[in-house]
């Protein structure tokens, strides 16, 4: 929490199914402090998916500043929202939404928050890069957007299951202007990913302490940077494979700091108090490493 809690404290929080390991309210409840908010962040965890609509009547009436959306209503909240940013539309998937004299406004701040987190750890900037994304769910869709927006020169979506990845190439490439979009099975991307300068793992894979790589790891090469969306405290087998072979490897921790600081921009509405996001780093890291089995689903 921020303030003290008061006649005159604002909520947000964190609306999934489950939310109960969540790093969102410590990154957030850290941050209000910092920035002397009189706002406290709270898991809003649902018992059932039926109980979403009654929620957010609630939380429409209630003296809500925004809040976040995890799995599973992340794609559920585009048609809930009254308005719906442009990247969150293109995605198909609102993480964000602020709350507006009792409207809902939604956003989708993953995208942007993996390229901020790319350009703080890596100095990663996508345009005209070849870029390869393993998974084709909410995450890689959130993904593929923020590219197109940076004009990465090729975005393949690389997915087990093929038409996912095709669907989601379909909705995306009419705002691709300046972006090949090219959907791919993983068997038929080894090419594709041995020439990528950024490879992303955007699929749950490796957040169980046996989960092999998403791919053969004799694909990765030094020249290549390599960020998985995992953000365990245990490294997962594809960052361990890319660091051996001498890649840049990046876990999903920065992108999980800078989706949630920009969440706060977009709520305090004024460019003056930027969400502080070292300080939320070292909030998500501290509950991270007294988790024993590191595992979190968010
Ligand atoms: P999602 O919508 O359920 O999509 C999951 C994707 O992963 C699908 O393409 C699915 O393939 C693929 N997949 C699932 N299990 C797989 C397996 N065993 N082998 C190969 N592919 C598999 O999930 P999401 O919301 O996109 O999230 C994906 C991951 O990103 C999660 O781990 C999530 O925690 C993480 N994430 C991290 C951040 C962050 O801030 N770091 C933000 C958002 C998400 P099919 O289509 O074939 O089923």
């Amino acid at each position: 929490m921020g303030k003290p809690i008061s006649g005159k404290t604002r909520l947000a929080g964190i609306l999934g199914m489950p939310v109960n390991h969540s790093l969102s309210p410590a990154m957030h409840n850290a941050a209000y402090r910092e920035l002397d908010f009189d706002w406290a962040y709270v898991p809003l965890g649902l018992k059932h998916e039926d109980d979403l609509e009654r929620v957010l009547r609630a939380i429409r009436v209630l003296p809500f500043v925004g809040f976040n959306v995890t799995m599973p209503f992340k794609q559920a909240m585009l048609t809930y929202c009254d308005e719906v940013a442009m990247a969150a539309k293109m995605a198909g998937a609102v993480n964000t939404v602020h709350c507006v004299d009792g409207r809902l406004v939604g956003y989708n701040t993953d995208g942007r928050g993996l390229v901020e987190s790319l350009a703080e750890e890596a100095r990663f900037t996508s345009g005209g890069e070849n870029i390869t994304i393993i998974g084709a769910g909410g995450a890689a869709g959130a993904a593929a957007v923020a590219f197109i927006l940076e004009k990465a020169g090729r975005v393949a979506i690389v997915n087990r299951t093929v038409e996912r990845a095709e669907e989601l190439a379909d909705r995306l490439m009419p705002y691709a202007r300046s972006t090949e979009i090219v959907p791919l099975h993983v068997s038929e991307a080894e090419e594709q990913i041995r020439e990528s300068r950024l490879l992303i793992n955007a699929t749950p894979t490796g957040m169980a302490q046996d989960d092999p790589s998403p791919i053969p790891v004799s694909w990765i090469s030094r020249d290549q940077i390599v960020c998985d969306m995992v953000y365990n405290v245990r490294e997962t087998d594809l960052l361990k494979a890319a660091r051996d072979a001498g890649a840049l490897a990046i876990g999903g921790l920065g992108m999980l700091v800078h989706q949630a600081a920009l969440a706060i921009d977009i709520w305090s509405e004024t460019a003056q108090h930027k969400a502080p996001r070292d300080l939320m780093r070292s909030a998500a890291q501290s509950v991270l490493s007294s988790t024993c089995s590191g595992e979190v689903i968010e």
